[in-house]
């Protein structure tokens, strides 16, 4: 698709906050990338415009049934003020899996990837430089049919948005609280589970606030026929180590195939560890803490990027990892993937892309 986009400046321009109020998803950039779809027509006008609210009708698909698809990346400030994307044609791709299991056109993954660069390039400017900062960019879609009849919608919105954040530990990397889920369930195989779409995280949030008030940081989801083997977290896979083993649940279906889950596992394979990725009951992860032979769990997603588990919570047991340290796998890991986004680091893998 070689589409040309175009671009309307802001007349204006916001001088961006100082980096430590930001938090994450709060503050936006001067402009967005919007382009819109019709059956008839196929992709149309890609154009970066202003920030600004979208018009829509209250009787667009997307509010009632839920047809929207979504990503997420970043985009990194070098030393040397370049801009850099990590794996940006990974995301193309799982937003084309995710919009063919939610029946929304597909999109030429060459041309996402142009347009995230695009609207980046347009507000440079907002890309932080702040060790551990960076600008998330989401991409996402929405039905936007007018009618109430449930069918896969004839009209859709793209559009992506940038938010500066700040950096994810402020305090150097810190281990997290864990409830292991066993009476509601994120996904089954058939579902929708593999997909970036909203729908997911809505049906989350009932246990997220249920763990949240018992003072966990997120829930650890277990399959959602048996609640026996292990999912993921929130919005992040998960790994553990047991004896010198590093063990990731396999993708069938119901977990999101994380990029950085997929790094992790690329890295380590090349740094001569083992990694299993197979199906893995929560007793196996219990009985391994019995034994002593549990030795670290994390999280991996772009956000926290690495999360170190040190606690989690399953039934009646309290399961404290690596005496609530982050561990030396997890450690080790973050800095690495920390050193090739910011290019801090030679990138043997060819992953960063330079905006
Ligand atoms: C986005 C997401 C992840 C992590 O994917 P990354 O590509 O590594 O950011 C994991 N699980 C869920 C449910 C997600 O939405």
């Amino acid at each position: 698709m070689d589409k040309k986009i175009t671009v309307e400046m802001c007349e204006e321009r916001k001088t961006p906050p100082s980096v430590e109020d930001l938090g994450f998803g709060r503050t936006f950039t001067d402009h967005m990338f919007v382009m819109d779809y019709e059956s008839e027509r196929g992709w149309f006008d890609p154009r970066v415009v202003p920030y600004s609210p979208l018009e829509i009708d209250p009787a667009a698909a997307f509010c009632h049934y839920g047809q929207t698809t979504f990503e997420g990346l970043k985009a990194y400030r070098a030393e040397d003020g370049r801009v850099l994307l990590f794996r940006p044609d990974m995301n193309a791709a799982r937003f084309n899996n995710s919009n063919e299991r939610m029946c929304i056109s597909r999109m030429d993954p060459e041309f996402f990837v142009r347009a995230v660069k695009k609207t980046v390039e347009v507000d440079k400017n907002w890309v932080p430089s702040r060790p551990g900062t960076s600008l998330y960019i989401r991409p996402f879609t929405i039905a936007t049919e007018i009618y109430l009849g449930l069918k896969p919608s004839s009209r859709y919105k793209f559009v992506i948005i940038l938010s500066p954040v700040a950096a994810y530990y402020s305090q150097g990397i810190k281990p997290t609280r864990i409830y292991v889920e066993t009476d509601y369930v994120r996904a089954i195989k058939g579902g929708t589970g593999m997909a970036k779409t909203g729908g997911n995280y809505a049906g989350s949030l009932k246990a997220q606030s249920r763990a949240a008030e018992m003072g966990y940081d997120e829930v650890l989801w277990l399959d959602g026929v048996d609640r026996e083997f292990v999912e993921e977290v929130g919005a992040m896979n998960v790994f553990f180590k047991i004896d010198g083993k590093i063990i990731t649940p396999s993708l069938e279906g119901s977990i999101l195939p994380g990029i950085t889950r997929d790094s992790v596992i690329k890295i380590l394979r090349n740094w001569g560890i083992k990694v299993e990725e197979r199906r893995i009951k929560i007793q196996e992860v219990a009985e391994a803490y019995q034994q002593g032979s549990l030795e670290e769990a994390f999280g991996t997603g772009t956000a926290a990027i690495i999360s170190p588990i040190g606690e989690l919570k399953w039934n009646e047991m309290e399961m404290k990892i690596n005496g609530g340290e982050a561990g030396e796998v997890a450690s080790k890991l973050y800095d690495y993937l920390i050193g090739l986004q910011t290019g801090r680091r030679e990138d043997p893998y060819g992953w960063t892309v330079e905006v």
